[in-house]
């Protein structure tokens, strides 16, 4: 998960989530022996799996430098007796399980890197390279990447088709899946659907997601003017019209972080106010000399026809302003060098069917069915391979209430109940054969 939190304002929030949402039920009875099978694998290298998930963590690698976390995914891979390709798009590794008869190509993604940090860990396996931390929770991504191969590779004689294990470097830094594409990675493989997860504050034992983006759209908006005599009323000019072309007023229940995830209101209602908005996220920066004038501001969307509309709006309503002639340039983007961000966009049909599959095998608690996005700037370079293959991104609840544990990623006390492995490999490897099938 990309963020840019620490850049704008965005407040903090997610401890509401673990309100009024129910908590993980029983696992659903009637079900086929193959999903029993995964469960009793699971079960049995559970253990196991936590270790792999605390080495990790104690252990963690920045982006680029993901070395050694990427040697042990390779040996792990490879005592599985998978197919195993090194070093794409960096320390990107696959492993290629086949099936023992020919049919789909599946693919699950997990990144691997880590993210600089000074504060010190919540958890007693702490991390032991300085300034840096798995306060995003790719230490349990990458664990239950190779624990759905493990089962899945248990269980070989009844697959068929193949699943690649896409381990994808250089996420914080938005460039790991590109880099792994322009390395060559659908040469390699050529999957038919591809799948991936987040860890997120949402109780343990669900997932969570939506059709198309499960991310706002946004952009950092700028617009620049030769300097008028009076810069003032410009400026108040302009702040006024993207104001009031913004869909939620300063007094609305938007605003109210409290509101993000009430049954209510938020995003877990059909009919959520974080559906269908556009909304400015911070305060104007304003940069005046004698020649220019130059303000920028933090625009999120619900959704990006929704964000091109308001910025084609407001360009058009400055151009056939008093200020037209004043008028040098509207721009989108964040700074120069960063890479354009990409949201993740879910394919609907895929995301019916796979959340429809994981509730009827373990239950319709398990999954969350979202409606809307929160105003927020999180994003994921897993984007990037959806433009190429179609497929769909959860959110894993990691958060326990009774535990004190919130999941909530790139904060100081990120942390994850580890029970979200076994959900995470139980419910993905019981999918991924489910869509193999098709
Ligand atoms: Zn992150
Ligand atoms: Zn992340």
């Amino acid at each position: 998960m990309t963020s840019i939190i620490n850049k704008f304002r965005t407040a903090f929030i997610f401890q509401f989530l673990l309100y009024g949402l129910c908590a993980f039920g029983q696992v659903s009875t009637a079900q086929s022996s193959i999903h029993q099978s995964i469960q009793s694998k699971t079960d049995e290298i559970f253990d196991s799996l936590v270790e792999i998930r605390r080495d990790f963590h104690k252990y963690p690698e920045v982006s680029e430098k993901e070395e050694k976390t990427s040697q042990k995914i390779e040996d792990y891979l490879l005592s599985l007796g998978l197919e195993v390709k090194t070093n794409i798009g960096g320390y990107g590794v696959v492993g290629i399980l086949k099936g023992e008869k020919e049919g789909k190509r599946v693919a699950w993604r997990a990144d691997i890197d880590a993210i600089s940090s000074d504060l010190p860990d919540v958890v007693h396996f702490e991390s032991q390279n300085e300034g840096v931390r798995h306060i995003c929770g790719h230490d349990v991504h990458i664990t239950i990447g190779l624990g759905i191969a493990n089962v899945l590779a248990s269980l070989k004689e009844n697959l068929q088709g193949s699943v690649y294990f896409v381990f994808q470097p250089a996420e914080e830094m938005n460039k790991g899946a590109k880099g792994m594409v322009d390395d060559g990675l659908f040469k390699l493989i050529n999957p038919d659907e591809i799948y991936g997860l987040h860890m997120s504050p949402y109780p343990v034992g669900t997932i969570a997601t939506k059709s198309e983006n499960v991310y706002a759209h946004f952009t950092f908006m700028e617009i620049e003017f030769k300097a008028p005599k009076d810069q003032e009323s410009l400026i108040n000019y302009t702040k006024q019209i993207m104001r009031s072309a913004q869909t939620y007023g300063p007094n609305a229940k938007f605003w109210n972080n409290e509101n993000l995830f009430s049954t209510e209101l938020g995003v877990t209602n059909p009919n959520t106010i974080y559906k269908d908005y556009v909304a400015l996220m911070s305060d104007f920066s304003i940069e005046k000399s004698n020649e220019r004038v130059k303000l920028g501001v933090l625009v999120d969307a619900s959704n990006e026809e929704k964000l091109n509309e308001y910025l084609a709006l407001i360009k058009n309503e400055i151009e056939t302003s008093r200020y037209s002639e004043e008028l040098i340039s509207v721009k989108f983007n964040f700074e120069e060098g960063m890479p354009v961000m990409e949201t993740p966009m879910n394919d609907r049909e895929l995301t019916d069917e796979t959340l429809k599959s994981i509730s009827n095998i373990y239950g319709k608690q398990s999954v969350i069915p979202l409606y809307g996005v929160p105003p927020l700037q999180f994003s994921d370079d897993f984007a990037h391979f959806q433009k190429f293959v179609p497929g769909v991104y959860y959110f894993l609840g990691g958060s326990n209430s009774e535990k004190g544990i919130v999941a909530m990623p790139h904060t100081p006390n990120f942390a994850v109940d580890e029970d979200a492995i076994k959900t995470g490999v139980n419910y993905f490897s019981s999918m991924i054969v489910e869509r193999l099938k098709k």
